[in-house]
């Protein structure tokens, strides 16, 4: 069996001592930790920031960017084949509409999550972001999360 470059416990280690891991660090954990060990530092270093049992909170909106996928879940209920007469791609208007709402409510943040249209690239993400920020400087964007099976 090879040897594996880093040791998970070693990178929950450093991690749980607040100190910076690396990119590639990073996705050594997210390959090979454990989600239970991954949610028990992230606790230790939640309890650093906000001891005790107080849970901090904001005020953010879901928005789905497209509803247009090719992943097939076989729960869901949501996506749109791509050329499906209901199959959408948000606007930059339709947000422009939805962040004014939010932040009329004291809302501060976006979520944005939607299905994996195979036209929309990192490039179509990467400019949405950046319209979204020049549009709302004070806007907190929650997208694009890795995502992983439990272990
Ligand atoms: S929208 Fe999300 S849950 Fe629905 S099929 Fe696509 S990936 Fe799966």
């Amino acid at each position: 069996m090879p040897s594996l470059k880093y040791e998970v416990g070693d990178l929950l280690t450093r991690a749980s001592r607040r100190e910076f891991l690396s990119a590639e660090e990073g996705v050594f954990l997210f390959e090979n930790a454990g989600t239970a060990e991954l949610m028990y530092v992230g606790n230790q270093i939640k309890q650093h920031h906000v001891p005790g049992n107080l849970v901090t909170w904001i005020i953010d909106r879901n928005s789905n960017t497209t509803n247009v996928c090719i992943a097939n879940c076989k729960f869901c209920n949501f996506y749109r084949r791509p050329g499906h007469d209901e199959a959408y791609i948000t606007t930059l208007e339709e947000y422009r509409q939805k962040i004014e709402e939010t932040f009329s409510f004291g809302g501060e943040q976006l979520l944005l999550q939607g299905g994996h249209h195979p036209d929309l690239g990192l490039k179509y993400y990467t400019s949405l972001f950046r319209d979204l920020k020049q549009m709302f400087p004070n806007l907190k964007l929650h997208a694009l999360g890795p995502w992983k099976l439990p272990t």
